[in-house]
């Protein structure tokens, strides 16, 4: 039997099936009744009455998913911003959307729902939870007939449970589009089977103690599902390792921290990129934080910064974002940058007042919310980079590094 480690896949990875509806509706009730018993269920983290909450499970064969059972909104006079806050950021880490519905209950509530998921390109289907055996009026089947939907009691016995989940598994994967169920892996077409890659991994003071961070993990899981081979050094022992072997490494990657020291030592024509820099390219849109870049050259003393990183973690002296981006900034601008930081599930909403935004890997949230955030940086018109853009642009290693991915 597998233990809860080995079936533990990390949050970004999961595809993120949101449960949306008025209050009252039957959503906590879907959650519950979808992970049952005979689904392996993960972990379960409830938040406040304010919160949505998540909890994480196998579907197969969808895979990993999390349930992410939302706040209804619609009796807004009652509610906290921060609830309505709540809810509305979960329509942006959203993968695929159920909305449930009562019967014969069609408002402006339900679509704006529609509207809000349609505006992010999310897909959806619509469960109505007939517990009461209602007869759905002409007019409220004729509007549900538009789209893909489930009419169900959530009866508890056993078969019915499977037939219904059966056919929602069915209808999800009906709807969902062939790239977000399938991700592209962060090996993407950079690297190949049979390839020998270099990881190389600082060990500083920003390193956390007895374990490597997930970007530099979940880049060697991805290698080694393709049957790459995988080679892992410190930068003071780079030399010595590539001496060692008996061919040339095909790609090495490293942290964007250790860029130069790296390149002065790995031979001209050998692929060379950073951690930071193949998520960026794996989870947002590489052009446009290419094209954010260029911003830094027009910054001036009384501009502000944005450094968002998509986890909470506590700060060392040395951390990167917080210490290291805005030295090597201030260093090559000749003045003193100031910089809000951004981190965990908090994005600010004011972006208009920044004139770049620096975004870490995201290798914590999944590719919806990354693409979520790129595009409300780019509704505002601020222009948004990635930590390993910045680093290399400033270290004069940017043409170098992005080569994998413009060949
Ligand atoms: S700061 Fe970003 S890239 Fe680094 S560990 Fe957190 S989510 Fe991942």
């Amino acid at each position: 039997m597998k233990t809860e480690f080995e079936l533990n896949t990390p949050k970004s990875l999961r595809l993120h099936i949101g449960i949306f509806g008025r209050t009252n509706v039957g959503k906590s009730t879907l959650v519950n009744y979808i992970s049952g018993q005979d689904t392996s269920i993960v972990s379960s983290v409830a938040g406040t009455t304010t919160d949505s909450v998540y909890k994480s499970m196998e579907l197969s064969p969808l895979g990993p998913v999390t349930l992410i059972d939302t706040a209804g909104i619609d009796d807004i006079s009652n509610l906290s911003k921060e609830r309505i806050e709540r809810t509305t950021k979960s329509f942006d880490l959203t993968d695929v959307a159920i909305i449930l519905l009562s019967p014969n209950i069609w408002t402006q509530y339900e679509q704006n729902i529609i509207k809000a998921l349609t505006d992010k390109k999310t897909p959806f289907l619509f469960i109505v939870n007939n517990y009461k055996k209602e007869v759905l009026s002409s007019n409220f089947k004729e509007l549900i007939s538009q789209y893909k939907f489930i009419e169900t009691e959530l009866l508890q016995e056993t078969s019915y449970r499977e037939q219904f989940l059966s056919e929602l598994k069915q209808k999800l994967l009906s709807v969902i589009p062939e790239n977000v169920l399938n991700l592209q892996p962060l090996t993407q077409n950079i690297i190949k089977s049979f390839q020998t890659v270099v990881m190389v991994v600082p060990l500083d003071l920003g390193a956390p103690k007895g374990r490597l961070i997930l970007p530099q993990v979940q880049m060697i899981r991805a290698c080694l599902d393709i049957n790459a081979i995988v080679i892992i050094t410190k930068e003071t022992e780079l030399k010595q390792t590539l001496e060692k072997l008996k061919y040339k490494p095909d790609i090495v990657i490293c942290d964007s921290q250790v860029v130069k020291k790296v390149l002065d030592i790995i031979p001209k024509d050998v692929l060379f990129t950073t951690f930071s820099i193949i998520f960026s390219s794996n989870k947002s849109d590489f052009k446009t934080m290419l094209e954010g870049i260029k911003a830094i050259k027009n910054l001036k003393p009384e501009n502000k910064i944005l450094i968002a990183e998509a986890c909470s973690h506590h700060a060392s002296k040395d951390d990167i974002g917080r210490v290291k981006i805005p030295k090597l900034l201030s260093k090559y601008l000749g003045f003193e940058i100031k910089f809000d930081v951004s981190s965990g599930i908090d994005y600010p909403k004011n972006l208009e007042q920044y004139s770049l935004i620096i975004h870490c890997g995201g290798c914590m949230i999944n590719k919806k919310q990354m693409i979520s955030r790129l595009n409300y940086a780019v509704e505002k018109n601020v222009p948004i980079t990635n930590y390993g853009m910045v680093i290399s642009f400033v270290n004069n290693t940017l043409d170098r590094v992005i080569e994998p991915f413009i060949k």
